[in-house]
């Protein structure tokens, strides 16, 4: 039983059939990345941003999904999400972007999209572009990691949380499912970090924003990074596992409950990570995460006006139990 609503959930009530995720790696870089913002990244991102490098190996989407829908043959799903993870998805020309959608299109059995991107690499003419893709359901994934512009600064992201809203604007009125990222964690000046009650404030804002899903983790620190740099230097102290635990059930809470949470733990690879290490088992971390709502007797969205007095709908409970035997 889910205490809170998840992708997969939201994807069954979409498609009515079970629906699989495919990583799709498109050759794109980030500005901040290139010279053209900054050559270092954000503090906490190794310079793989994540990739595969298989479209650098010349593996074209086609090959690339055929690929993975084989590793996924004995899987039930029969259906597809195109998934572009990698460094910032629509930085390029439009035309560029125009004929990678192109592309998604031709992908058999993809029934949808999941571009992740940086704000700053969007305008109306992509978000329009993105909008009209004739998939099911087209996701959008922001990274944004704080709403707080001391964090953005320091973690060099390269645009502030105005810039962010600016264009989140621009997907209202669309049919384009927002997702944005925060990090439990991250370091605003040398020696400080992100306190827990601060984090709850980035729920509080997530609120109130035109958007449809969060994904929620702590900050890492990887090998070959800034932050790994301050690590060493004794400037950076990771958090503990009890913290993590205790404050992303407490967000969860105040999260609204129609809030789609696409994660509440990180997918990087074990190999690339420093610390924090209890981070990597990813599978114990949501099941204590699990039980840290159902010993406070909560879900996402308890502590939510709309949440507070009704379970959700999508919060399948025992029948034989009763709302009363959760508060
Ligand atoms: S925007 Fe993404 S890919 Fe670019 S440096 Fe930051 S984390 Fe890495």
């Amino acid at each position: 039983m889910n205490r809170f609503y998840t992708l997969s959930t939201a994807l069954r009530q979409i498609f009515n059939k079970p629906v699989q995720k495919i990583p799709l790696d498109s050759g794109a870089t980030c500005p901040n990345r290139d010279s053209t913002l900054s050559t270092k990244g954000c503090i906490f991102c190794n310079d793989s941003g994540t990739s595969a490098g298989l479209f650098d190996k010349g593996t074209s989407f086609e090959k690339q999904w055929l690929h993975w829908k084989n590793e996924l043959k004995n899987n039930k799903s029969k259906h597809f999400i195109a998934y572009l993870q990698s460094y910032s998805n629509t930085y390029m020309p439009f035309e560029k972007l125009q004929a990678t959608c192109q592309q998604l299109i031709k992908l058999n059995d993809a029934v949808g999209v999941s571009i992740a991107t940086r704000p700053d690499c969007l305008d109306l003419e992509k978000i329009e572009l993105i909008d009209n893709l004739p998939f099911d359901f087209i996701q959008l994934d922001l990274g944004l990691q704080s709403s707080f512009d001391k964090t953005l600064n320091f973690i060099n992201r390269g645009h502030s949380v105005k810039d962010f809203e600016k264009i989140l604007l621009l997907t209202k009125n669309t049919r384009i499912f927002v997702c944005v990222h925060f990090m439990l964690g991250l370091p605003y000046e040398y020696g400080k970090r992100e306190s827990s009650k601060e984090f709850l404030e980035h729920m509080t804002y997530v609120n109130a924003l035109p958007i449809q899903s969060v994904k929620l983790h702590n900050c890492l620190v990887l090998k070959n990074t800034p932050l790994a740099k301050l690590y060493a230097d004794k400037q950076y102290v990771p958090l503990e596992e009890a913290e993590y635990i205790e404050t992303i059930g407490e967000a969860l809470q105040i999260l609204d409950p129609r809030m789609v949470v696409k994660r509440i733990n990180t997918d990087t690879s074990n190999d690339d990570c420093i610390a924090p290490l209890w981070a990597t088992n990813k599978a114990q971390l949501l099941r204590d995460i699990q039980h840290y709502l159902i010993d406070a007797k909560a879900w996402q969205g308890a502590k939510h006006p709309l949440g507070k007095n009704t379970l959700p709908a999508w919060f399948q409970h025992d029948s034989s139990q009763n709302f009363k035997d959760y508060i």
